[in-house]
């Protein structure tokens, strides 16, 4: 059997396995939550990390390499605006899916008077577990709340800009911030292209590092079913499969069926009329990544699986899958901008706030920008959201509608892993059909020595 037919088979079993043992986990153990919490740390360990690891490195390298070999500054410019373009018009087309599905489902609308207070006091003290840490102190997600709050949108904006022109490359790299190193390898990338024989070898040197950093995704990826088995059994152990029957299943039925019709019709449709290829074949060329995001819950962990999947099974091209993947798991995220649109408006709907149209479009635009600032990791779409909340908070206090409270999202954290793991597979399937569009403007040529063909 071949090793990739091999690793995908048991990526699913681990998938499937998970879903079974956690859920007779959570019918059985007393403390869930804790049981839970204990299996993922465990995959964390075993999946995340390693991948985590491999992620900055190739980030940076895979951007050089994309850059160099694309070499032209002009059709550099063309692909790169062709991929911004792909990214703000398919990222906006989710979110107004989402917003159109939660005003015509209304999940939040007309439950019983119990049940509403019931899911905002449970609410309550969820928002306070999400923000406390362990010593009672506020955590780290309680300040990147508190920042999304007081910056509003001009200052999502400005770390926007902040992260594009980054000041000290080396803050970036270690501190992860993707956005800044992105810019700062395209910038070498075509001044190497430029040197010409000068910057040859250092070319050579980069394109050599990559072939190594991929070679290791190969080895990682043997940890993908073991990874995922673990991480899905403590994720399922903690919020159980019956969660879809209790009184948030309409809001999640909401997310997914948004989620289901962008990722099997839109993102479909958008590939068809640009390539011409069957788009349903792509996605199954594309499954193992798309599990692996699934599993991790990480668009940013799922970039090294995402980019050797796209190049040896998806027939992208090796200039797009090192130029658009990279980019795309920072900044375009189809599944969290619809989710954002979906949950600020049912939270809305539950606290009784009506909505009006301007503030939908508020909903559309800041939700779109939230999702471009949100990191590829676990529950990014949740804290910034608040920025969401905060603009639409702005657009009611002018007419004098009291604001819906931050500890609304309290009432959603529950259940959210579940909808993260499945909105981190229409981001990276987003991310995927980008780079097989862009293929077109980009397609290897069979002397392309820049890049390595990676031996199994
Ligand atoms: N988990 C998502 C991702 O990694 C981000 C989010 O929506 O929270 O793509």
């Amino acid at each position: 059997m071949r090793r990739d037919k091999l690793i995908t088979i048991l990526i699913l079993l681990g998938l499937v396995a998970g879903a079974i043992v956690g859920q007779i986990l959570h019918g059985t153990v007393e403390d869930q939550i804790a049981t839970g919490d204990a299996w993922m740390s465990i995959g964390k360990l075993v999946l995340v990390k390693p991948l985590m690891l491999l992620v900055i490195p190739l980030v940076f390298l895979s951007v050089i390499v994309g850059t160099t070999s694309i070499g032209d500054p002009s059709r550099l410019g063309l692909v790169g605006g062709s991929t911004v373009l792909y990214y703000f018009g398919t990222m906006l087309m989710a979110v107004i899916l989402g917003a159109v599905l939660v005003t015509a489902i209304g999940p939040g609308e007309n439950l019983p008077p119990e049940t509403v207070a019931s899911l905002q006091a449970d609410g309550q003290s969820e928002y306070k577990d999400f923000t406390t840490s362990s010593d009672g102190q506020s955590n780290d997600k309680a300040k990147a709340i508190k920042r999304a709050e007081d910056d509003k949108l001009g200052g999502a904006w400005m770390s926007i800009l902040n992260q594009i022109i980054p000041s000290n490359v080396f803050a970036e790299l270690a501190a992860g911030r993707t956005l800044g190193i992105i810019v700062f390898a395209l910038l070498l990338g075509l001044a190497l292209a430029a040197c010409g024989e000068s910057g040859a070898p250092a070319v050579a040197v980069f394109q050599s590092l990559f072939s190594g950093v991929m070679k290791l995704v190969l080895w990682v990826l043997w940890l993908t079913p073991v990874g995922v088995f673990l991480l899905v059994t403590g994720t399922i152990a903690k919020i159980g499969l019956g969660a879809i029957s209790g009184p948030l299943g309409s809001y999640m039925i909401t997310v997914v069926l948004g989620l289901a019709i962008h990722a099997f019709i839109i993102l479909p449709l958008v590939m068809f009329i640009f390539r011409r290829v069957n788009p349903y074949r792509f996605m199954w060329n594309m499954r193992k990544a798309l599990m692996t995001a699934f599993g991790t819950d990480s668009s940013s962990a799922t970039l090294p699986v995402t980019i050797e999947t796209a190049i040896e099974e998806g027939g992208v091209s090796r200039k797009s899958a090192n130029f658009v993947l990279p980019l795309g798991a920072t900044i375009n995220m189809d599944g969290t901008a619809l989710y954002e649109a979906v949950a600020v408006v049912f939270m809305f709907q539950l606290w009784g706030i009506p909505l009006e149209l301007g503030d939908m479009v508020i909903v559309v635009i800041t939700a779109t920008l939230a999702a471009v600032g949100a990191a590829g990791i676990p529950s990014a779409g949740l804290v910034t959201m608040v920025i969401v909340v905060a603009a639409v908070n702005t657009s009611l206090a002018s007419r004098g509608v009291p604001p819906l409270p931050l500890e609304a999202i309290g009432v959603i954290i529950g259940v959210d892993r579940i909808l993260d793991m499945c909105r981190t597979v229409v981001n990276v399937w987003g991310d995927a059909v980008g780079a097989k569009i862009i293929t077109t403007l980009t397609p290897d040529q069979p002397d392309d020595t820049n890049t390595l063909r990676m031996s199994n």
